[in-house]
């Protein structure tokens, strides 16, 4: 039987929900008898999001150009999409800065108010992804399958969602005391 393609991403977000993924421990090598790791930031170098992808777990929000373009990459090529965390359910901590109401004050902040020696905007394209003016939940921006919040959410949590979801079956959805915050 062929393995089911595994990935996750990492958008806007502390990769919290990255290490609680990998507090899964020795699970992790139950999961690994099951699936192909196709892309992650741990444990996968591809550079370019792949095609046919089974299951992917998608941590933090959409805050910048580049997220905006990978996450629709995920959609398009991935059947079932998890929003990953409270980051990619709400923004949450990324979305603060919503209330500025536009990128440019966080811009101005990070490089003419906190810059040391010559302080300038990034002029050049390419170097900083362009922010957007508002940080979106995952949700806004492509359809989601499951959604799996929890800052982080803990291992148990992800481990109970995975399970069905690799036999193709829906999770049920966890008690709140599975959501640690
Ligand atoms: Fe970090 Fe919490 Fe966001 Fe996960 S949900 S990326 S742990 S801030």
């Amino acid at each position: 039987m062929s393995k089911i393609r595994f990935a996750t991403v990492w958008l806007a977000g502390c990769s919290g929900c990255h290490m609680s993924f990998l507090d899964l421990d020795e699970w992790l090598l139950e999961l690994a008898e099951k699936v192909d790791v196709v892309y992650s930031p741990v444990g996968c170098d591809l550079k370019t999001y792949p095609e046919n992808v089974d299951v992917c777990l998608v941590e933090g929000a959409i805050a910048n150009q580049d997220n905006l373009e990978l996450i629709h990459l995920v959609r398009q090529n991935t059947k079932t999409v998890v929003s990953f965390g409270d980051c990619a359910v709400t923004a949450n901590v990324p979305a603060m800065r919503n209330m500025l109401g536009t990128a440019d004050p966080v811009l101005k902040r990070a490089y003419l108010e906190l810059g040391d020696n010559t302080p300038q905007l990034p002029e050049e394209p390419g170097i900083v992804p362009e922010l957007l003016d508002q940080v979106l939940p995952v949700h806004q921006v492509i359809p989601i399958d499951i959604f799996m919040p929890g800052c982080p959410p803990d291992a148990d949590r992800i481990r109970e969602t995975l399970i069905p979801i690799l036999k193709g079956e829906l999770p049920v959805m966890a008690g709140r005391e599975m959501i640690k915050f």
